[in-house]
């Protein structure tokens, strides 16, 4: 990202990396290959660790026996092969004195020192007639304007290749620091760095290159990971305001009356973690700025009920709602679900996707425009279709775990804006919700309805999948159901995997004959897939061998084993979804994985589902074996990469960033205070100028 301080004054940190001194076009191409292209870059290129260099002794007053670094001029050098061991010996001399050097076997160092170089020179010195004598010295050659090393120093180590060394790049940092420091920009006022006990970030930015002690260069990370964390939290934070802040969202009422009306519809007794949910929707829903809110509780949580409430309050404040789905199997279950919840009552609910025939799409489109349709289930057809809404007030996006969230739905009501709730079945760990997602209000399901029991999982090797079969033979005859998910709908012939196909037949004569099957892929015909899945939902069918597709919404409470084959052909996050499609119900639920999982990677993907049920472990846990950026394919938003923010471990500071980002708008809304021109510039240049459009106040 364009940082804060490579803005301020330009005319300084601006400076190409090819004009300083000592840096010829070799360099500047190495340099510029790691994207440091401008002084700017170059004292923001960090350190990846630091080691502790002990101070240089002028040689007069070396003592005998103890390690000890000296520098000095090479005076005299020679190499000696006549009697005894050969050596090299070469003689130091610096102002206070002289010293010998001894390498035995050293014919190697004959090119490489003679007099007239710099040797800085390691070991533990001996006296030899009365002059100190390193025998075996570390070396190496120093510029000679480099100061001396007066004291023990921490000398950064820098992320380097064998064309750009480390200390390359220290001593280029070293040379150009005080000049570059001059145009480093303090970003936040006095009481907030005193609040968070930060340094001065010019401090921040001289101390992580050169520290004088282990303290100093952790408080100058931690400094510098403050204003990136603050310049990501301000970013998102106004370009939300940018989205919401022109826009007026229909303002929704709601009363004792409606809420107990609402609940009458429930079959059951909201969880704790749903009543909370609504609460916070429906404050949003009584506010004019658009909500913009993610929903996010595990598997099973009961996340549509809650969305259902929110559609329901619209409904009854005259307004509609599109509930988007991601694929037309779930987009069914939840037209299915939300009817069935909705039996004898006056809401008109109507089901658009790919397959609504053409001329109900007609007459569908005309009652959406005149708003008899309360509302609209579908995929992402529904956004395509250029339909127009009377009066659209709430939309629902059910994301599953395919978190697009970015690419929002570009649903438009007719002179406002609707609210708009996103419903993630992927628990977001903390750090990802609190970063990628401070744009949102996060509502989270943190609990299971009553009477769930944790699926027991076990890990099966190939050659005990006999017990997997036998356990939903036994399943099937207590009058349940299970599903079988192979990895792939066909054999290739070059993968070794298990296919749908070929499995069902098998499964049917063999390990599973007697039991009724049926099979369930991505490439099926839409009408085939969805008679396979209301025969499955009505318990015409006991075993379901089925691809991924039934790893969202599939919602059959009465099914309770799940065997998955090759299950190390699955990420983590993907394991615990198609776990999901178990344990709905109140019966103990059980899920197979069978793998001879050969990579480590695979057997901690497995391992982990054996240990726990709980999707927040699972995200955390996936996120730190793929590593956060990859965990949601963050790098397609196209947000900001960190330098220095190892956002698995900064959750603390993340909180403080998106506390004092909220706080530093309220006072400062386009950041028009002297302090914040500086992060104001680095906005503009990341985001656009287009960010502080939204003038507020
Ligand atoms: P999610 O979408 O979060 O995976 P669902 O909304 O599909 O979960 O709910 C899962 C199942 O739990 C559904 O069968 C639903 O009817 C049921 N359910 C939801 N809330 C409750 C509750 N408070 N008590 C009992 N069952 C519930
Ligand atoms: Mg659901």
């Amino acid at each position: 990202m364009p940082s804060p301080t490579s803005t301020q004054p330009a005319s300084i940190l601006a400076t190409p990396i090819e004009s300083l001194d000592g840096i010829g076009n070799a360099r500047a191409k190495e340099f510029h290959r790691r994207g440091v292209l401008t002084l700017g870059d170059l004292i923001e290129y960090f350190p990846r660790d630091y080691q502790l260099e002990r101070s240089e002794q002028p040689i007069a007053q070396l003592v005998a026996d103890a390690i000890q670094i000296a520098r000095g001029e090479v005076v005299a050098c020679d190499y000696i092969s006549g009697h005894g061991r050969p050596r090299f010996e070469a003689t130091l001399e610096d102002p206070t004195g002289k010293m010998s050097l001894t390498w035995f076997n050293g014919a190697y160092l004959r090119p490489r020192i003679h007099p007239g170089l710099i040797l800085r020179v390691q070991g533990r010195v001996k006296f030899f007639r009365g002059l100190p004598q390193i025998v075996q010295p570390k070396w190496e050659t120093i510029e000679p304007d480099v100061p001396l090393v007066g004291q023990d120093m921490l000398r950064a180590v820098y992320p380097a290749s064998a064309k750009l060394s480390s200390s390359f790049i220290w001593h280029t940092i070293d040379k150009n620091l005080d000049t570059a420091l001059a145009g480093v920009q303090e970003l936040f006022t006095p009481p907030l760095l005193a609040k968070r006990r930060l340094l001065a970030r010019r401090h921040a930015m001289r101390a992580i290159h050169q520290p004088t002690h282990w303290q100093e260069a952790a408080d100058a990370r931690r400094r510098l990971v403050y204003d990136e964390l603050m310049f990501m939290q301000i970013g998102l934070l106004l370009s939300r305001r940018l989205r919401g802040g022109r826009l007026t969202a229909p303002l929704m009422r709601i009363d004792k009356l409606l809420d107990e009306r609402i609940r009458r519809r429930f079959p059951f007794t909201l969880t704790a973690a749903q009543q909370r949910s609504i609460w916070e929707i429906v404050r949003d829903l009584q506010n004019a700025r658009p909500m913009s809110r993610l929903l996010q509780g595990d598997v099973g949580s009961g996340k549509t009920v809650v969305a259902l409430y929110a559609m329901l309050v619209a409904v009854a404040n005259k307004l509609q709602s599109a509930l988007l789905a991601p694929t037309e199997v779930l987009a069914e279950q939840h037209y299915l679900t939300l009817n069935n919840l909705l039996r004898d009552s006056n809401v008109a609910i109507e089901l658009f996707t790919n397959r609504t025939k053409r001329q109900s799409k007609g007459s569908l489109a005309k009652h959406l425009a005149d708003g008899r349709i309360h509302i609209a289930v579908g995929t992402q057809a529904l956004l395509h279709e250029d339909l127009e809404f009377a009066n659209l007030g709430l939309v629902v996006v059910d994301e599953q775990h395919k978190l697009g969230v970015r690419q929002r739905a570009v649903l438009k009501g007719k002179g406002f804006a609707p609210h708009y709730l996103v419903m993630t079945a992927t628990p977001i760990p903390r750090t990802l919700a609190l970063s990628y997602f401070a744009d949102f209000d996060v509502s989270t399901l943190d609990e299971l309805p009553p009477g769930r029991r944790p699926i027991k999982t076990r890990w099966l090797k190939a050659n005990q999948a006999d017990h997997a079969y036998g356990l939903v033979h036994q399943q099937v005859s207590a009058g349940h159901q299970a599903y079988v998910v192979m990895p792939q709908i066909d054999d290739d012939g070059l993968d070794e995997a298990k296919s749908v196909k070929t499995e069902f037949e098998r499964l049917s004569k063999g390990p599973l004959s007697g039991l009724r099957l049926a099979m369930l892929h991505g490439q099926m015909p839409t009408d085939q897939k969805q008679q396979t899945m209301n025969a499955f939902r009505d318990g015409r069918i006991d075993v379901l061998v089925a691809t991924t597709v039934i790893e969202v919404g599939i919602d059959v409470p009465n099914a309770t084993v799940m065997v998955i084959e090759n299950a190390d052909r699955f990420g983590l996050s993907q394991l615990h979804q198609i776990r999901g499609r178990v344990g709905r119900g109140t019966e103990l639920s059980h899920c197979l994985l069978i793998s001879d999982a050969a990579t480590q990677d695979a057997a901690a993907r497995i391992g982990a589902m054996t240990r726990t049920n709980d999707g927040f472990e699972i995200a955390e846990i996936d996120m730190k074996l793929r590593g956060p950026g990859d965990f949601f394919g963050t790098r397609q938003h196209g947000l900001p990469q960190f330098k220095l923010a190892d956002i698995t471990q900064e959750i603390e500071m993340l909180h403080q960033a998106k506390e004092d980002a909220l706080e530093l708008l309220a006072r400062d809304p386009n950041l028009t205070q002297p302090e914040h021109l500086a992060m104001r510039d680095a906005l503009s240049k990341q985001f656009g100028e287009s960010l502080f459009l939204a003038q507020v106040g």
